[in-house]
């Protein structure tokens, strides 16, 4: 990586050039991009303060102390970091920002600095020494502004030799300004509606139906054959739970007709479920863990109604993480599960196993022309495993690629794998008033995809994350990339399986 100014990437605008620097950083450059704060009525719908309190400085601090009492890795983070540096080059919000608050190591120092002027002995008596700062409003304001620019996707983390995760100390920062009265409207707003209607976009179950006939109505007609969609089924082995981006939206529909067209093909008798039709869980981007508890607790409640022997969790990066590594200690255990299926499966596993066993068979010619390339979500690659062996979430979703195209192109290695780049969408930031943001943010992943797009002719870019998809549509087209598209993995196994 170059350490300099290339003429490429200009001062402030998109400009996407094929390399990534280390750039000159911009003092404030982003300090007034921050989302709305949420509504009275969202906050108080959460058992929230609905303004922000008049105590806040108080609450604010007391509540940073339970924080640190009672989750002791964020203890070990605030108290560990030796300021290598390590770090700082490391987040895409920085390398597309320029803001230096944007470092990680930063963002973590505006918690950290108020941790040790309240809770360490030196803080209190010689602050000035150890970096250690009074609460004050102009801190609170950056604390709202820098939390809501960190996807807490943990890119930082693989390259800190101390492991600190800055995704917690933003999940911790954010969780306190909701205490007090500072919650976000966006993701707020999002968990009143799963917590309230079942899933994010607040669509009833009728009206859920409806949008599953009309898409079987549609498979039939581009196959001619019979494919369902099958809605609070309780003949079924398996609850299928999605992000409702699959129900609707351009490129995540597509998706979710391959999942049937795999699940019809096998044979598998499957269902969508009405009370968890939403496997998105935004209280993982708040921090709030009681919230975090009611929404995974949908999941195991529909497939206890259902009697469901197996969980498969849709293309959702973060829902995923959630399944995976906390559905057993949120709401577990999960025993009335088959044995063979005693965790939440990915439906990437679930395709690949089908596909193993000789029970699909994929034709990847039906996808001619197309080549592809692959960008790991976050929460799958650094929150997530995938099947029986490390390192699966990287290796199953691309034997289903290559299974499925005739041609698939990695992107650069240090973009990749444990080490890929966010879409810059992630963490709850997925919202019209942190556009500016988001574009800048996807500028290490526009460089990397630009890079394959001029060396191997790449037409398609391939995620398993329903902000990614979302994300990465609406802002490659700000970096000329507009040609290539987006889209789901199992569109393409959709489109390559023999029916
Ligand atoms: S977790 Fe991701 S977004 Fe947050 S500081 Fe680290 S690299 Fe940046
Ligand atoms: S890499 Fe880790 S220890 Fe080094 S400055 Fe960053 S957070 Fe601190």
């Amino acid at each position: 990586m170059s350490t300099t100014e290339p003429d490429n990437v200009a001062l402030n605008g998109p400009v996407v050039g094929r390399y990534r620097v280390i750039p000159l950083i911009e003092k404030g450059a982003t300090a007034g991009m921050r989302p709305a704060v949420a509504s009275k009525d969202v906050q108080e719908a959460l058992a929230l303060p609905g303004t922000l309190v008049a105590d806040w400085q108080d609450k604010a601090i007391k509540r940073l102390g339970q924080l640190v009492k009672q989750r002791r890795g964020l203890r070990v983070f605030l108290d560990n970091c030796t300021k290598c540096g390590a770090c700082t080059d490391k987040c895409h919000y920085f390398l597309g920002t320029r803001d230096p608050k944007n470092m990680p190591v930063a963002r973590q120092d505006l918690i950290r600095s108020v941790y040790r002027r309240y809770f360490t002995l030196a803080g209190r008596l010689f602050p000035w020494l150890v970096g250690a700062r009074t609460l004050n409003k102009a801190l609170l304001q950056d604390w709202y502004t820098y939390f809501h620019q960190c996807s807490q996707c943990r890119r930082c983390t693989v390259f800190c030799p101390k492991g600190i995760d800055t995704s917690e100390v933003t999940m911790a920062g954010r969780e306190i300004l909701a205490s007090i009265g500072l919650g976000q409207q966006y993701s707020q707003e999002i968990i009143t509606k799963v917590k309230s209607i079942g899933n994010n976009l607040g669509m009833k179950p009728r009206a859920l139906a409806d949008v599953l006939e009309n898409l079987e109505e549609d498979i039939l007609d581009d196959t001619g054959v019979p494919v369902r969609l099958p809605l609070d089924d309780s003949r079924a082995d398996v609850l299928l739970v999605t992000p409702s981006a699959d129900f609707f939206a351009e490129p995540h529909v597509d998706g979710l007709i391959g999942y049937a067209k795999v699940l019809h093909q096998a044979g598998v008798r499957w269902t969508f479920s009405s009370q968890a039709s939403e496997a998105a869980n935004f209280a993982l981007f708040t921090g709030q863990h009681d919230h975090m508890r009611d929404i995974a607790l949908r999941i195991r409640n529909a497939a206890v109604d259902l009697a469901v022997s197996r969980i498969v969790i849709g293309e959702c990066g973060h829902a995923w993480r959630v399944a995976y590594s906390y559905l057993d200690a949120l709401v577990g255990p999960l025993d009335f599960l088959d044995p063979a299926h005693s965790r939440v499966e990915h439906i990437c596993e679930v395709t690949h196993q089908l596909l193993t066993q000789g029970r699909i068979t994929l034709d990847p010619q039906r996808n001619a022309g197309k080549v592809i390339t692959y960008h790991d979500s976050c929460n799958v690659a650094r929150g997530a495993s995938m099947g029986q062996r490390a390192g699966g979430q990287f290796r199953i979703p691309r034997e289903l690629l290559a299974a499925s195209v005739p041609r698939v192109v990695e992107m650069s290695a240090d973009t990749t794998k444990q080490k890929t780049f966010c879409c810059g969408g992630g963490g709850g930031l997925l919202t019209d008033d942190m556009m500016a943001v988001r574009i800048k943010g996807a500028l290490p992943r526009a460089q990397a995809l630009q890079s394959v797009v001029d060396s191997d002719e790449v037409t398609h870019l391939v995620a398993i994350c329903a902000i990614c998809k979302t994300q990465l549509s609406s802002v490659l087209p700000h970096y000329g990339l507009q040609h290539v598209q987006v889209t789901s993995l199992h569109h393409l196994v959709g489109d390559a399986l023999v029916l």
